[in-house]
């Protein structure tokens, strides 16, 4: 009756059941006898086990690489046993197993865990493995290059790394889209896969960028040749990469260095125009302390104020008469001497450094105008350069607008000169600020036209008052076959039938100037005309002295 009872209480579980008594010979347990089992044990197993009785029959009919006997013992004889999951090749399944002893019977239950396994390990294989490429990813190489470098080290066998990076990606996405984006990183690691081989590995390292490790290499010449290949089949595809490379141990034996080394190569290659593969060398390394030490020095000089501003002067090419200036930020270190803003903009931009930098320049170009109008009745404009990385920030309409009312400043006498660079990243927030940046009063005038990415396009997209064209577009406009000229008088003459303003930048040379005038440009920016100066040259030009400009009409040293 008793027993009856036991047997539909195990019935009404939905988890497979076993109580199980254990057989002795002596003291020693020798095998166990099933007593009762529920449907739903059965049901588990198939009925592989109907009918029998003792595990030394059936354990075979289950599976087979499960040590049932052992832990069953182990766990009649108190001892904790965990539950543990194993993966049937009969029933082609994962089973999860608790057995537990308790007076001298055996409770096992056997659990399908199949969903959540399966679940479980593809969680472990997506944070090692990229979605889009189906490449292992940076954690993958991270697990993977240790155990690498401890072949490299122990086998004293070459180990080459190197890093790819897919040239302006940025680009592609905003002019193509994320989709095109993502089916050129999906091309790239298609490529990757044709390299694949026992001793060569590919992982997607980062967003556009790829590592590839070449192990056990016999010679330089070895990798060298794997590298090229990996690099031409990049070019048949038309797609641009740049790649670092740096060898174990010809580098370094440290990972560290090795990974710094692929970093510093890939600088240098992008530096270099792009498109190109380089091998990490000693000097480059010097070349980056270097930079490292000027940005341990800009910082400082951040801190201490020892930047400060010189004023170009613009004049309407029409009448000669002043249009406003262009603030230029300078930095003189007492160790480095002058360091030209082509050299410390980039770096400080780099760095972010480029953000209180701007603020400082803002501030002190807006209190110099202030003093303009009020002292000497200046009614031009002052235009201020503005980096992309500066526009990007969510502060900056609110610190452009705090910056105009401290100073009292009237919106219109100040111009914000952005470069196309703007538009990369983020199209829409840098068409949306400057719409408001407009809206407050203030010009806006592209700088650089004819440098870089320049798109005609852009100019219809951003709320313009003034096109700047780059000193190397006005450079070649007197040149004979009068190609550079026809460029430049059709520019102007569309920019002007869109209601923008144009500044010649960098002229020089009088011819230039009055071809410039030929074609209705309407502002000239240049060392013909005026050099940048400090503001107390200014302040004197300003008060009526002609003779304090510098111009290469002149002898005064340039700033
Ligand atoms: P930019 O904004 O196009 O500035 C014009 C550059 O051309 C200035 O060089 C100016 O001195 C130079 N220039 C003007 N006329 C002539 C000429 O007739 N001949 C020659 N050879 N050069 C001429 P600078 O001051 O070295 O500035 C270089 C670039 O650095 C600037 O180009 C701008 O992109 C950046 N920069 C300068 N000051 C600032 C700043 O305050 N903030 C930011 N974000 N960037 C700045
Ligand atoms: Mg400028
Ligand atoms: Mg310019």
């Amino acid at each position: 009756m008793q027993e009856l009872d036991f047997k539909s209480i195990l019935n009404a579980f939905a988890s497979p059941i076993l109580v199980a008594k254990p057989v002795r010979l002596g003291n020693k347990i020798t095998d166990f006898e099933g007593l009762y089992l529920n449907d739903a044990f059965l049901k588990r197993v198939n009925y592989a086990v109907e009918g029998c009785k003792f595990f030394s029959e059936f354990k075979d009919r289950l599976s087979p690489e499960v040590e049932w006997f052992d832990v069953a013992q182990r766990a009649i004889n108190g001892d904790q046993v965990e539950p543990f999951t194993y993966y049937s090749t009969l029933g082609q399944a994962w089973f999860r197993v608790q057995m537990h002893g308790a007076d001298d019977l055996l409770v096992v239950s056997i659990e399908n865990v199949t969903d959540e396994t399966n679940h479980s390990r593809r969680l472990k294989e997506m944070s090692l493995y990229d979605i889009l490429t189906a490449l292992p990813n940076r954690n993958k190489f991270k697990e993977d290059f240790t155990e690498f470098t401890d072949i490299a080290q122990n086998e004293n066998s070459m180990l080459a790394l190197l890093l790819i990076d897919i040239d302006n990606m940025k680009m592609v996405n905003d002019s193509k889209g994320h989709q095109q984006g993502d089916r050129l990183l999906q091309q790239s690691a298609m490529l990757l896969c044709n390299f694949e081989r026992e001793t060569i590995h590919s992982y997607r390292y980062g967003d556009d960028e790829f590592m590839v490790v070449i192990e056990k290499a016999d010679s330089l010449n070895t990798i060298t040749n794997i590298t090229d290949a990996i690099f031409e089949s990049f070019m048949i595809e038309k797609i641009s990469v740049s790649g670092g490379i740096s060898v174990f141990p010809d580098n370094s034996k440290s990972s560290d260095d090795l990974l710094r080394f692929t970093d510093i190569a890939i600088h240098y290659a992008k530096k270099n125009g792009k498109n190109r593969f380089v091998y990490f060398k000693p000097d480059m390394q010097r070349v980056f302390i270097q930079k490292l030490n000027m940005q341990t020095k800009m910082t400082a000089a951040v801190l201490a104020s020892d930047f400060y501003l010189v004023y170009q002067p613009q004049f309407v090419i029409k009448t000669n008469k002043l249009r406003g200036f262009e603030a230029l930020i300078r930095w003189h270190d007492k160790e480095l001497g002058n360091i030209p803003p082509s050299v410390f903009i980039p770096l400080a931009e780099e760095t972010g450094l480029i953000l209180p930098i701007g603020t400082w320049i803002m501030n002190t170009a807006f209190s110099t105008l202030k003093n303009w109008q009020t002292e000497y009745g200046f009614t031009g404009v002052l235009s201020i350069n503005i980096s992309p990385l500066q526009l990007r920030e969510e502060s900056f309409i609110p610190n452009l607008k705090s910056a105009l009312e401290r100073y009292k400043l009237p919106p219109a006498s100040v111009e914000i000169e952005i470069t196309e660079g703007v538009m990369i990243n983020n199209m829409e927030d840098a068409i949306e600020k400057l719409k408001a940046v407009k809206k407050m009063g203030l010009r806006i005038s592209l700088d650089d036209f004819g440098t870089g990415y320049s798109s005609l396009s852009y100019l219809q997209m951003l709320p313009l008052d003034t096109l700047k064209i780059d000193k190397s577009f006005i450079n070649t406009i007197t040149a004979k076959d009068g190609i550079q000229a026809n460029i430049t008088n059709s520019i102007i003459m569309m920019v002007s039938k869109m209601g923008l303003e144009t500044i010649a930048e960098g002229v020089e040379k009088g011819n230039q100037l009055s071809l410039l005038k030929d074609f209705n440009c309407n502002i000239v920016q240049g060392f013909l005309r005026g050099k940048p100066m400090q503001e107390s040259l200014c302040n004197a030009y300003l008060a009526g002295n002609e003779s304090a400009l510098i111009s290469l009409s002149n002898e005064t040293p340039s700033l």
